[in-house]
């Protein structure tokens, strides 16, 4: 993670980064005083992104003066707003308002004024800029702890691909599942929950063959919110059906746009163990995917089988009746059952990142893949790596026979109209060209080794 640099003058209104005494006062009292003066404080950390290519393109000299043409360009949309670089690609924005209600129009408002092309010696150029930020009551403005936080905040914006607004005047709320299942029916209906899509990718056929769907939670003040916070208390409050129930629908829309468009692959939705026992879930996602006229798979792990088998592989039955693909997810990372696995009407396996991620630096992961891979095909299943990062590891699950690949390297997950861009511009196919070529030409000799 790149760090702020530290030697750049402090913004106005922070005095020193030393840590200030921090108010004593209870949330909802620092909530009641931020109602109507500008005590809420925001910091911001601005990314230029494709900045190596910007540099190449115009010389180091005038590529470190475009954060000076973005900064003044904010300064006259926001006049109270304070900005100081933090990097020769980093600007650091500070913002006083009345609450943190006002913190997303804040960034908003940032993102309009970006919008317009500069001119770049003569010629228009939009700007893109990535976005982390915090927020906190100004009585408790620790300017230090705000910065390493806003600093995550963009580290979390990069890998999301999604700016991150993040508040931090009651950061153990953020935490706190049963507060987020309270906020949940509300948030789904007001449109803060949305999908973003990452494709798998045929490793033979270099094509697209399908992609997953995988849940997020812009939340209007904690920022954005990945499914690891939220799903397993959804599971436990009975919520999780609904959430469930609304994800088909979004997919089966996003699908047949595709599909309108030329590219009709499946899109595949995670299905919480919980859901496979449910016969009032089972029922409602059979009438929603058959009238949907849309291509839709379920991913399900084994262990929610295991847990109560009968009932789940009817539902699984059921499923697959109407036509629904299924691909068992997390292969290897919980409890495996090869008895049950048999039984499964599943057509794809997707082996856990866990083993893909130390594909290429462990002795024992690389055997352990290529035996699931010879297993799924002996069950007449297809096998998917997920948590491909490099081209290493896609090289040598060529090799191996793996038939489809999932992860970063291809692409992050991202909201339906980049991925829409992403399918149009064939991007995935930039990481797939040179690896293959490697493992083309190294599978004779992986055959008679
Ligand atoms: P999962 O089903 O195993 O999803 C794959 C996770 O791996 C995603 O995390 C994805 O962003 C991440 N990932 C993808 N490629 C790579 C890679 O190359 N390297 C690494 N290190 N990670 C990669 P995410 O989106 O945070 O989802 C986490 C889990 O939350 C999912 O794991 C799934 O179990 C659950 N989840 C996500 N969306 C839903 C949903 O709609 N419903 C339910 N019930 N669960 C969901
Ligand atoms: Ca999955
Ligand atoms: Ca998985």
């Amino acid at each position: 993670m790149p760090r702020v640099r530290s030697d750049h003058p402090p913004l106005a209104g922070i005095a020193s980064r030393q840590r200030p005494r921090r108010a004593i006062l209870a949330t909802a009292d620092r909530r009641r005083l931020c109602r109507d003066l500008p005590c809420y404080r925001l910091i911001l950390l601005c990314e230029l992104e494709e900045f190596a290519s910007l540099r190449r393109a115009m010389g180091v000299t005038r590529a470190r003066l475009l954060m000076d043409d973005v900064a003044a360009r904010l300064v006259a949309a926001l006049p109270d707003l304070r900005a100081r670089p933090a990097g020769p690609n980093l600007l650091e924005l500070g913002y006083d308002c009345t609450s943190p209600v006002a913190g997303p129009s804040i960034l908003d408002r940032v993102r309009v004024a970006i919008a317009a092309p500069f001119d770049l010696d003569g010629e228009p150029y939009r700007l893109s800029l990535r976005i982390g930020g915090v927020g906190v009551a100004a009585a408790d403005a620790d300017e230090v702890q705000m910065i390493e936080a806003a600093e995550q905040a963009l580290v979390d914006a990069r890998q999301m691909q999604a700016d991150v607004l993040r508040d931090l005047i009651d950061p153990a709320a953020g935490d706190d599942p049963i507060q987020l299942m309270r906020e949940l029916p509300g948030a789904i209906a007001e449109g803060q929950i949305f999908l973003q899509y990452q494709p798998k990718v045929r490793v033979r056929q270099q094509k697209v063959v399908s992609a997953e769907a995988l849940v997020r939670w812009r939340h209007p003040t904690r920022g954005l919110i990945l499914p690891g916070a939220f799903i397993e208390a959804a599971e436990r409050s009975n919520i999780i059906g609904t959430l469930t129930l609304w994800i088909i629908r979004r997919a089966i829309a996003d699908q047949r746009t595709l599909a309108a468009q030329g590219y009709d692959i499946p899109i595949f939705i995670n299905i919480s163990g919980v859901l496979l026992s449910d016969t009032g879930f089972v029922r409602d996602a059979c009438a929603l995917v058959a009238a949907g006229g849309a291509k839709i798979g379920f991913e399900i792990t084994e262990t929610a089988v295991i847990r109560d088998p009968e009932s789940a592989i009817a539902n699984l039955r059921t499923f697959a009746d109407i036509g629904v693909p299924l691909a068992i997810d997390d292969y290897g990372a919980g409890l495996s059952s090869l008895a049950y696995l048999k039984r499964l009407p599943a057509s794809e396996l997707k082996i856990d990142k866990l083993f893909v991620t130390q594909l290429t630096s462990s002795n024992r992961d690389p055997l352990i893949v290529r035996s699931t891979i010879d297993l799924a095909h002996a069950l007449d299943m297809e096998v998917t790596a997920e948590g491909v990062e490099t081209p290493a590891a896609l090289a040598l699950l060529g090799v191996m026979g793996c038939d489809m690949v999932q992860g970063f390297l291809i692409s992050r997950p991202v909201e339906f109209a980049a991925f829409q861009t992403f399918l149009a511009e064939d991007r995935h196919l930039a990481a797939m060209v040179s690896p293959r070529m490697t493992f083309l030409r190294n599978e004779g000799q992986w055959k008679t080794a």
